[in-house]
């Protein structure tokens, strides 16, 4: 469905976008800030009854994309951090690390900025920055080729939740992580690796452990989508609070199913009722009130109705007809990476596509490897994983960065060379932004 910015919406119809968004809560609709979304019919709606010309809702094509007379639509590839952000806008790292800390946000200049705080300063010098992805075509060995349709398969759904701190995500994950604990391995999961899998009834769902959209949105920002489900948290006796409305906006601006958990219904205070009205109010109709969004009561402490939001998950995870080629080198994403004092750089992965296995050779961001073991989500040594398997990897030259993309390549040789041609060129970027530092604070001292 086709979406569009407040801001744009606000200069259709001559406001600015403080004025829209007042008049929008007289409305009842509620949005966060000039870059949060509403569904084009909406916009068009609220530009009719605001006595806009319509200008912006009638042709299929101005709704979710650009309007050329807008703001300057600004593309960049990489990493957007403060010292980027000031080249592109022409301004000093220390007006937009000023800019930040208006917005609550402390940043040093190497600091990366996510896209959307990015594009708030941004609109203010009447730009719009959009990330592209970095293309890498003079890189030999690194072709990553199309899978035919006979060759794709079912693969699991890869999950994250989201929501307010509090509201219950890291009991939601124990509880589904017990639930799922057969006799014999009780007690034997010490080991941990920031993901985990679990197997209802033959099917399985790969659940990610960092919770909360911090994760999310860094990941997204440097290109990764691992998420296929969003599980959003609310607590019944809390409703809808500021990083709930956060999660909600990270979820749909990636396009990600939302699946509701109204947690602690165990509580006196719960009011599920009351969580579905705010949630309709951030655009989100569950079931019952005659939307499509799935929502489970749960209580995560006392493990009820967890098998229920599981099963949600799988039938959720059907509808999106989630596919890969298990039968080709793989390709997937960094979750976590750290450098173990005993095993060197370990890096926690998810398999994307293709089947990861011991002794491929691997470039993982800028670094590269062979991968030497793997380890599963319980701790067993593993030879191979299939797509959304989340394994630990070791044999990695340094410690690659969440969200970096790992690509299995045809030889060791290869892999060196990709990596070493990454390094400089991330070498040759930071020498740039050292340099145009430099030049600022020269004129800073002037
Ligand atoms: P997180 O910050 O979202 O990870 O939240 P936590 O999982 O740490 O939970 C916050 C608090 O709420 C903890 O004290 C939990 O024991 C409690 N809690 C979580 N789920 C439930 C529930 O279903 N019922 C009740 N009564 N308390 C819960
Ligand atoms: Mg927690």
């Amino acid at each position: 469905m086709s979406r569009t910015r407040v801001y744009k919406v606000a200069q259709e119809l001559g406001l600015s976008s403080k004025e829209l968004i007042e008049k929008l809560e007289e409305l009842d609709i509620n949005v966060t800030n000039h870059m949060s979304t509403i569904e084009a019919d909406e916009a068009e709606l609220i530009m009719e009854i605001l006595g806009g010309e319509g200008k912006s809702g009638s042709s299929e094509n101005n709704a979710g994309k650009e309007n050329e007379s807008d703001l300057e639509v600004i593309k960049f590839a990489g990493i957007l951090t403060v010292s980027e952000l000031a080249k592109l806008l022409g301004k000093t790292p220390a007006e937009i690390i000023t800019s930040l800390i208006k917005k609550g946000i402390m940043a040093t200049i190497n600091q990366e900025v996510d896209i959307d705080t990015a594009n708030e300063i941004a609109f203010e010098c009447g730009c719009e920055i959009e990330v592209e992805a970095e293309e890498e075509e003079e890189i030999e060995g690194l072709e990553i080729e199309e899978d035919k349709e006979e060759d794709l398969v079912y693969r699991s759904p890869i999950v994250t939740v989201m929501g307010h701190v509090d509201h219950g995500k890291t009991t939601l994950l124990d509880s589904i992580r017990n639930t799922n604990v057969t006799e014999k391995e009780a007690g034997g999961i010490t080991q941990h690796i920031g993901a985990s899998v679990v197997n209802i009834s033959g099917k399985k769902i790969t659940f990610l452990d960092t919770p909360g959209h911090e994760a999310f949105t860094s990941m997204r920002a440097r290109g990764a989508q691992v998420t296929d489900i969003a599980i959003l948290i609310v607590a019944a006796d809390d409703g809808i609070m500021p990083q709930t409305v956060e999660a909600i906006n990270h979820a749909k601006a990636a396009q990600v199913p939302i699946i509701v958990a109204i947690n602690k219904i165990d509580k006196p205070a719960a009011n599920p009722d009351r969580v579905k009205q705010e949630l309709s109010e951030h655009g989100l109709l569950v079931e019952d009130w005659g939307g499509d969004i799935i929502s489970v009561p749960v209580s995560a402490k006392q493990n009820e109705n967890i098998d229920t939001l599981l099963e949600m998950i799988l039938l959720v995870a059907e509808m999106e007809e989630l596919k890969a080629n298990p039968n080709r080198k793989a390709t997937g994403i960094v979750i976590e990476g750290e450098l173990d004092k005993g095993r060197g750089p370990v890096a926690t992965v998810v398999v994307q596509n293709g089947t990861l296995k011991v002794g491929d050779p691997v470039v993982v961001g800028s670094t590269y490897g062979k991968v030497r073991a793997m380890l599963d989500d319980k701790g067993k040594n593993v030879k191979k994983a299939g797509p959304a398997t989340p394994v630990e990897i070791l044999g990695l030259s340094d410690v690659p960065q969440a969200g970096d993309q790992f690509i299995v390549v045809g030889s060791d040789k290869i892999a060196r060379s990709v990596s070493e041609k990454r390094k400089d060129k991330i070498r040759a970027a930071q020498m740039k932004a050292s340099q145009k530092v430099s030049l600022d604070d020269l004129f800073q001292q002037m």
